[in-house]
């Protein structure tokens, strides 16, 4: 349940409220936004009266949130969470823009990768240093050798840097590393993983499961917050559907539906998706159009002797090629959004 106080509301009245629900043994959670202060109830609330609740100073209405994940709803913060990574925004006024390869090879490699995704203006370098590959013979990532290689050239490009974790064990010496943790598709329900990079307080990007439904997903959102920690940003990746033609099926409604639920922000990721070059391009303007984030785009400085997902990875001029036609899109829409406003 949580609770709307009203417009003009005092601190007084919101201390009030809240000291009611902690006798209660329940756990609060403070939404203040620029109108309306939210109470997010969590815990048992048989024992609490809503009606004594609605007729205390201040509050305006007690509203129960029918899904099974809370913190990461709509309900409770309205006007949408912002993601703040070593001083940029994800989810705020800017575009989002992640690219790099999907595993770290080289030093000269990931340089390289850097250096062309800074030139497109993206604010983050992505490159796997543990990868979870299908195949146990295949490939399995540079492990820490591939973070320090990622802070190297992250640092030596003003970028900030989002890699994959795979196990609790391994946090303490990646957060020395990455700026974000990405948790893969194939992790997105190990609820230990969740726990403990929501116990790490790291800004978290939480791929969506390759056979996920929306609501797992957030579900597994709740995890992470529930442990503290609300700098989530959910990444659509594509679902496993009966189509061939490409590599998972990009969900585009996914980002409809998270934005009408959910208050975390939302990027996609066309590359796994389509698990082909050719079609990055339109599923990328596709996200954009659909009022997505951000983008995170797999960047190869040569795709074709790339050790994984050679098929998918862009060129770095095609990469910079992509970030002008994406900015275009998301400035045309930004400014009709504010015509729309005045
Ligand atoms: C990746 O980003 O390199 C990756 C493995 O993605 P996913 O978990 O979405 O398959
Ligand atoms: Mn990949």
């Amino acid at each position: 349940m949580i609770i709307v106080m009203k417009k003009n509301a005092t601190e007084q009245e919101i201390n009030n409220v809240q000291q009611v629900l902690k006798d209660h043994g329940l756990g609060v959670h403070l939404s203040k936004g620029t109108d309306t202060t939210i109470i997010g109830i969590i815990g048992d609330k048989s024992k609490l009266c809503d009606t004594c609740i609605e007729s205390m100073d201040g509050v305006q209405s007690c509203v129960p949130i029918m899904h099974s994940y809370k913190l990461a709803s709509r309900d409770m913060c309205p006007e949408g969470r912002k993601v703040n990574v070593k001083g940029f925004e994800i989810g705020g006024e800017e575009f989002t823009m992640m690219g790099g390869p999907c595993a770290v090879e080289s030093e000269d490699q990931i340089m390289e990768a850097a250096y062309a995704v800074k030139e497109a203006g993206a604010q983050f370098l992505r490159g796997g240093a543990y990868k979870p590959r299908t195949s146990p013979y295949s490939f399995q990532g540079l492990e820490d050798e591939g973070f320090k290689l990622l802070r190297k050239a992250a640092d030596a490009t003003g970028l900030r840097v989002v890699s994959e974790v795979i196990s609790e064990n391994q946090l303490d010496i990646a957060a020395k590393y990455c700026d974000m943790f990405q948790i893969g598709a194939r992790n997105m329900q190990n609820f230990r993983l969740l726990k403990a990079v929501g116990k790490s307080g790291v800004p978290v990007l939480l791929k969506r499961g390759i056979a996920s439904s929306i609501e797992e997903w957030l579900d597994a959102a709740e995890y992470v917050m529930s442990e503290g920690n609300y700098n989530i940003v959910l990444c659509e990746r594509g679902i496993r559907t009966f189509e061939t033609a490409t590599r998972n099926t990009l969900d585009i409604s996914a980002v409809a539906v998270v934005k009408e639920r959910s208050s975390l922000p939302i990027i996609v990721d066309p590359s796994h998706a389509a698990g082909k070059r050719a079609y990055i391009e339109s599923l990328s303007l596709a996200s954009v159009a659909a009022g997505a984030d951000g983008l995170i785009i797999e960047v190869h400085p040569n795709p074709k002797v790339a050790v994984s997902d050679s098929a998918q990875q862009l060129t770095p001029s095609s990469y910079i090629d992509l970030a002008k036609k994406v900015r275009a899109i998301h400035s045309t829409m930004m400014s009709f959004n504010s015509d729309l406003q005045k």
